[in-house]
């Protein structure tokens, strides 16, 4: 299978396609009692976010929390942060 990496247009963060879902996001009109919205949608004119950016501007339902799932584990650096930031808590004591 083929993968793409894109990268959110908002917050910046990588969005590996197919396993994560790439959002296009534009701006449409309609004019009532038009029922055919007018987008302004071009590959050029487009943006492109994770399903985390549409989830927070409510552009989409947030994603269910699925029972059973283990939290993700710490991020490296959030580890690394952790340690340096408890050495220096333990520096002040001192
Ligand atoms: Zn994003």
């Amino acid at each position: 299978m083929r993968a793409t990496t894109y990268k959110c247009d908002r917050c910046g963060e990588d969005i590996k396609y197919p396993d994560e879902q790439v959002w296009n996001i534009a701006v449409g009109i309609a004019c009532e009692p038009d029922v055919v919205a007018h987008s302004i949608y071009s590959n050029c004119g487009a943006a492109q976010w994770c399903r985390s950016c549409t989830e927070e501007f409510r552009l989409v339902p947030r994603s269910p929390k699925l029972p059973g799932l283990p939290e993700p584990p710490p991020k490296f650096e959030d580890l690394v942060r952790e340690i340096v930031r408890e050495e220096i808590q333990d520096e002040r004591k001192e």
